[in-house]
């Protein structure tokens, strides 16, 4: 099955986090590939340490400007998509999570084809898909789909992303 989490509030990524702990408890293998990061994240430090998951990044540590991005971001990118469609392909893996892979595609660091035939090569694990702005052929090719929708967000207020709660 395919599953999306898009939307503009808060839950994405945390959604998909949960799922992957869910996935552990049950033995799965699993695979997170996170597109447009290369921060220090709680979850990332904590996956590491199990032995049933691999994760992967791709990114920068540099905020990407989404009307011009740089040729870094769109090389770090197509990795990304490499690696993702490789571990689907693998068969080695029970539980897939692209992160973020909905915005590379909004902001055209990757192609919407691209993206779509990642859904076609996903035959034999659950592949998840994270991030805003999912396109219109991305949610018609999925089996689920959760829209997170923000009603209230203290960043509004001039409040940073927090340790522990953000990254
Ligand atoms: P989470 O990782 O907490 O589940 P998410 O994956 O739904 O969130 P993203 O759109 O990936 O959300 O944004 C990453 C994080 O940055 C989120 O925790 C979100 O609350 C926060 N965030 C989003 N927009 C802003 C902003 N303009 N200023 C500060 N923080 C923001
Ligand atoms: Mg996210």
């Amino acid at each position: 099955m395919i599953q999306i989490y898009t939307g503009n509030g808060k839950g994405k990524t945390t959604a998909a986090l949960g799922l992957i702990l869910r996935a552990l408890g049950r033995s799965w293998k699993v695979c997170l590939v996170q597109f447009m990061k290369k921060y220090e994240y709680g979850e990332i430090m904590e996956l590491s340490k199990l032995p049933d998951i691999d994760v992967f990044q791709f990114g920068t540590p540099e905020l990407i400007d989404p009307n011009s991005p740089s040729e870094i971001d769109i090389i770090e990118a197509e990795a990304g998509w490499k690696k993702a469609m490789e571990v689907v392909q693998s068969g080695d893996y029970n539980l897939v999570v692209v992160d973020e892979i909905n915005v590379a595609v909004a902001w055209n660091l990757l192609s919407l084809d691209k993206q779509l035939q990642l859904m076609k090569a996903a035959k034999n694990c659950e592949l998840i898909m994270t991030g805003r702005y999912a396109e219109e052929e991305v949610i018609n090719g999925a089996d689920l789909v959760t829209e997170m929708k923000e009603v209230k967000h203290y960043y509004h207020s001039g409040l940073n992303a927090r340790k522990g709660i953000e990254f």
